[in-house]
């Protein structure tokens, strides 16, 4: 494929607006992307206008299995006025593709694909398979990849790259995120005689309190070498609605970020915790609501996938990455697979105004892509 092509496949998918859904108009484009090439690809549907794709190319052998893989939704383009060039043109300015989704993640995941057709149509032969997951919704909650997950597509795989935006690094292993409510239920009285009510803000204080205790004990020794620490942060509060009344209820919401040494699990039971110790007190009572519940993924970091990266890109160093990614739902499974994120555009470009990627670096991916296939299936 020539580099004009390459170009016009990414500036096409950019034209695909595919904010938080509407998967599935790109997944249709590359699956007539794919067929050009003779690839066949299946579209699972998730739901209305969103789904999923699959495809797979053979070597001549059997062998490893690469699953490689990308998000199709972007985030919202925000205030289009703010940008200097419309953020759905993929206009070509300086060397650089403007656009939502060209860093986070069109330009990853076009790469992996145009890398599996170039794979195929080459002469030289290959063993095993490489896998493309392209997955609905990673922007919006990240639950769209269980579909994939469940119907086993990770159940026999030997590795997982995912071209999340990552230079000059790569990532083996990713935070997880506890994102949660508490909401406490006091009593109303008027704020002259608050003995007769019970104060929900001081509910959640006391909540605080308890809470930031028990993190501080549970993370105190607890540091992963690459993630850093397990963190938990209050991020919005509401209570109340006069000033001259006791609150009766208030709702706290918070993130929490985790690395395997204090899992989601201990997190939660903290949290627990700490609520039932005061609803054991009859004054009032506190209840938790999970929003979303997102595994750490936890790649080795001397596998062979991490070798295969290396060799094109010898300079890149692992990191931990406290974003989550699709990764930690599909290495949530009893199959212990080599696991990797690395693709072009740096994370810190994502979803903001002006959103763009390199040519030079988006083209250079493609290659880097093909010799990792090349290298990690027939080691
Ligand atoms: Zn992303």
């Amino acid at each position: 494929m020539d580099r004009q092509e390459k170009i016009r496949i990414l500036q096409d998918v950019i034209q695909i607006q595919s904010p938080n859904g509407n998967e599935e108009i790109v997944a249709l484009y590359y699956k007539n992307l794919l067929e050009a090439y003779g690839i066949d690809a299946r579209i699972i549907p998730y739901s209305d206008g969103r789904a999923n794709l699959v495809a797979e190319i053979h070597g001549q052998d059997q062998g490893k299995i690469l699953a490689v893989s990308g998000h199709m939704d972007v985030v919202d383009a925000g205030n289009a006025d703010l940008w200097d060039f419309p953020p759905y043109a993929a206009e070509i300015h300086d060397g650089l593709i403007y656009g939502r989704g060209t860093t986070d993640m069109k330009a990853g995941l076009t790469a992996l694909i145009i890398a599996m057709i170039e794979l195929k149509a080459s002469d030289e032969p290959f063993k095993g398979t490489v896998r493309l997951l392209a997955t609905v919704g990673e922007e919006v909650g990240m639950m769209r990849a269980e579909q994939l997950t469940q119907m086993g597509f990770t159940q026999d795989i030997t590795g997982m790259l995912i071209a999340e935006p990552t230079k000059p690094f790569y990532h083996t292993k990713h935070k997880g995120s506890i994102q949660y409510q508490v909401i406490a239920h006091g009593r109303a009285a008027h704020s002259s005689t608050p003995d007769k009510g019970i104060n929900a803000i001081l509910l959640i204080n006391e909540f605080i309190n308890k809470t930031n205790a028990k993190m501080a004990a549970a993370t105190k020794l607890a540091y992963n070498d690459t993630l850093g620490a397990t963190l938990n942060v209050f991020t919005m509060i509401a209570g109340g609605n006069q000033i001259n009344s006791v609150p009766e209820a208030t709702i706290l919401s918070g993130n929490a970020r985790t690395v395997p040494e204090v899992g989601n699990d201990v997190v939660i039971g903290i949290f627990n915790e700490a609520i039932d110790s005061i609803n054991a007190k009859g004054q009032g009572s506190l209840a938790l609501n999970i929003l979303q519940n997102n595994q750490f993924a936890d790649g080795a970091n001397d596998s062979d996938l991490v070798a295969s990266i290396l060799a094109v890109d010898p300079d890149a160093e692992n990191r931990g990455l406290s974003a989550a990614t699709d990764g930690a739902i599909f290495t949530d499974v009893d199959n212990d697979f080599d696991f990797v994120i690395y693709g072009p555009g740096d994370m810190a470009d994502a979803h903001t105004i002006n959103e763009a990627i390199g040519v030079d670096e988006y083209l250079e991916f493609i290659a880097r892509y093909g010799a990792i296939y090349r290298s990690y299936l027939n080691e």
